[in-house]
């Protein structure tokens, strides 16, 4: 019999929040986790993932809320006795046991029969591709390669639910890549639930069924990987999904169709608001993606009479283009991606359609303003 997942039908967070003192470091997480799901939990550091992946591990208790698991509460169980499976950022193997002796340690705890125990050790340890390397100790071993003991350490018990927290983030470039393909390849073939914590947008995108993006202890928005890269809810998950120019603008008139005038210093764009119109005279984000603004060829007319000015200040060489940052008569710096490199110090005008610039109100969840 090969290595298969516990299961459950569902994993329901109520309300669940954290406070350290008078700080909450989580507040009221709601959330359903499917079975076979894999979520991604998505913020800038200290924006409460790791409280909330401890919290679902029974490593922290919680302050506010409830954990339900197929409608029975897990919050109050003691994590050891959860099924849950954890790998961590910092590997946490046994320094003196052998790959083989740290993946069997959780079996040996429960009991299980010797043969039971070399059987399913075996498995998992070949599942991680790892076999010729199970009698070394983990010092013998690369990042990547420890990274992958802790893997089967934690599918080896065949758990209802996988917690993982930053478990790439120790590895080099190379490397990360190889190990995101391997947790997704695994999570396929094992049907395994996954909570997955990381501050990586790329990383969270690529793997995750549906992404939780944190801001300061709030949930700001839950959705698919495509959902939140073309439709995100504000300027923070924007800013996340890889809309690098986020301005700060003054709404001037509401257009006659959809758009909205927005002064940014000394110009003006015709943008597309998002959520609830602003009024004129608010103060709003702006956000474009680099690949949306382009460079005018000297002569022609600025789409949607979009139009910002500034100086080259640097260009940056990304195989098939180049990353190009322009600031503005004010200071402001804009992030832009373009086949051909312009040279430092050169004045271009870029432009964007009125479609693909977001305008978001200032204040995000849990703000009352922001300036
Ligand atoms: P990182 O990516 O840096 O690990 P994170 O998003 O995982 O960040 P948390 O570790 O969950 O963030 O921390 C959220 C907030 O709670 C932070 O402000 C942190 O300082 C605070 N915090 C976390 N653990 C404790 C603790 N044991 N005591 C006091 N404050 C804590």
């Amino acid at each position: 019999m090969a290595i298969t997942a516990g299961t459950f039908d569902s994993l329901e967070l109520r309300g669940v929040g954290r406070s350290f003192g008078g700080h909450q470091a989580l507040a009221g997480l709601d959330l359903t986790v499917r079975k076979g799901e894999f979520i991604a939990l998505l913020g800038p550091s200290g924006c409460g993932k790791s409280t909330a992946l401890n919290c679902l591990a029974g490593l922290l208790p919680l302050t506010h809320g409830e954990i339900l698991l197929d409608g029975r509460r897990v919050d109050t169980v003691p994590s050891e006795k959860r099924g849950f499976g954890m790998v961590f950022q910092s590997y946490a193997l046994f320094p003196h046991l052998s790959v083989a002796k740290n993946v069997a340690f959780g079996l040996h705890m429960r009991g299980l029969p010797k043969a039971e125990v070399s059987r399913r050790t075996a498995e998992a340890i070949e599942l991680v591709k790892l076999t010729e390397h199970a009698a070394k100790l983990p010092g013998q071993l690369s990042g990547g390669q420890q990274q992958r003991v802790a893997i089967a350490r934690a599918v080896v018990l065949e758990p209802s639910l996988v917690l993982m927290d930053e478990p790439l983030s120790n590895l080099d470039a190379k490397l990360r890549l190889d190990m995101r393909t391997e947790i997704r390849r695994l999570h396929q073939s094992l049907g395994l639930t996954t909570v997955y914590v990381t501050h990586d947008q790329e990383e969270a995108l690529s793997l995750a069924d549906r992404l939780v993006v944190l801001r300061e202890g709030r949930v700001q928005q839950v959705g698919t990987p495509d959902e939140l890269y073309d439709h995100p809810s504000n300027w923070h998950v924007a800013d996340f999904m890889g809309y690098r120019n986020i301005l700060p603008g003054t709404v001037v008139a509401t257009t006659g169709g959809d758009g909205l005038r927005v002064g940014l210093g000394a110009t003006t764009l015709t943008c597309r608001p998002v959520g609830d119109r602003p009024a004129d005279g608010e103060t709003v984000r702006v956000a474009v993606r680099p690949d949306d603004l382009a460079v005018v060829a000297g002569g022609e007319a600025p789409r949607d009479g979009n139009a910002l000015e500034g100086t080259v200040v640097v260009v940056e060489y990304h195989g098939r283009e180049f990353a190009v940052v322009v600031q503005a008569g004010d200071g402001t710096l804009l992030h832009v991606r373009t086949p051909e490199a312009p040279r430092v110090g050169d004045t271009l005008t870029l432009t964007a359609p009125a479609e693909r610039v977001l305008v978001f109100p200032a204040a995000l969840a849990g703000e009352a303003t922001a300036g």
